[in-house]
């Protein structure tokens, strides 16, 4: 069984409790516009290009099978449209000026990463999390390696965006000692526009998880100009407290950055020079979130 991995994160304390390794598979169903991750939104492998650190060697061009990247008139030239993604120009590359985004790995190959830790996860209550893009757009490579992680013994758990069909959530969820998930905006039509999805089945699957007992929390990526209202967050919050049984919900302030990765890929970044709310805001929101969730609100 093999699966499409961006990164494997070791020593993360921010995905979960205690020192975890978070395993980043490619591919998502949102397209999040300021998603700070944009070379996970493709489940292909893609590459990265940044030319200021090409010394123009020629070492791609001589690889590349397919054409892509070419010599015109003394400069170097690439064509994103006929990559394959192969990554021979990246392997070649000495410079770091072309990475391939997105590695095909089997089960033992992330265990051979995983159990490198094992002492550490024990030690602080830590464990192994699958994140992304979205992990449920792999969903029977992210089973195999949930199986094979809690028969190590070691705590798992799911940062999602919830938006998988719920039979993906219910083959995973026994294999899980925690869920991550996301409600990223609460009014439906605003979700569509700047996730490019409705929000309806996240929030019906919401309900769903909070009713099978599950250890679960709930965040929002707080984005300047999209929901960092005291409307939208007190919704947000309202709905998640109103679930019962979250351990905290949390606020998760903009991250910019995902700029060089815009760059890298050659993309439009619809959030290019944005920045955090300012302090005063965050804390205004996260009081919001309190009175209105009656849960314990932390911001990230
Ligand atoms: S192999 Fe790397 S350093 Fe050499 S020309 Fe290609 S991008 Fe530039
Ligand atoms: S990834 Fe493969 S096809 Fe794409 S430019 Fe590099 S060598 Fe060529």
């Amino acid at each position: 069984m093999k699966g499409i991995i961006t990164e494997i994160e070791r020593f993360s304390l921010r995905d979960g409790p205690g020192i975890r390794t978070t395993v980043f598979l490619k591919g998502c169903n949102m397209a999040c516009k300021w998603c700070h991750n944009p070379e996970t939104l493709q489940i292909k492998p893609q590459l990265m290009v940044y030319p200021e650190k090409c010394l123009g060697c020629g070492a791609c061009v001589r690889v590349c099978p397919s054409g892509a990247r070419t010599i015109k008139d003394g400069a170097l030239h690439y064509s994103r449209a006929i990559c394959t993604g192969c990554g021979a120009c990246a392997n070649d590359c000495f410079t770091g000026a072309l990475i391939l985004s997105g590695r095909e790995m089997t089960v033992e190959e992330v265990m051979e990463e995983i159990l490198q830790d094992r002492a550490y996860y024990k030690n602080s209550g830590g464990g192994v999390t699958l994140s992304g893009g979205e992990l449920t757009t792999q969903p029977e490579f992210a089973r195999a390696l949930l199986e094979t992680v809690k028969a190590e013994g070691i705590s798992t758990a799911l940062e999602t965006n919830m938006h998988a069909p719920w039979h993906v959530y219910e083959s995973l969820l026994p294999l899980v000692d925690l869920v991550m998930f996301d409600i990223k905006i609460f009014d439906c039509e605003a979700h569509r526009k700047w996730t490019g999805v409705s929000n309806e089945r996240v929030l019906e699957n919401a309900r769903k998880l909070a009713k099978t007992g599950k250890d679960f929390l709930v965040r929002t990526p707080v984005i300047p100009g999209v929901n960092d209202s005291q409307e939208e967050i007190g919704n947000i919050a309202e709905f998640a407290g109103s679930l019962g049984g979250a351990q905290y919900y949390e606020l998760l302030l903009f991250n910019p950055l995902g700029e060089s990765k815009y760059q890298a890929l050659q993309t439009d970044n619809h959030f290019e020079g944005a920045s955090p709310s300012p302090v005063k805001t965050a804390d205004r929101l996260k009081q919001i979130a309190e009175e209105r969730s009656g849960m314990p609100v932390r911001v990230g």
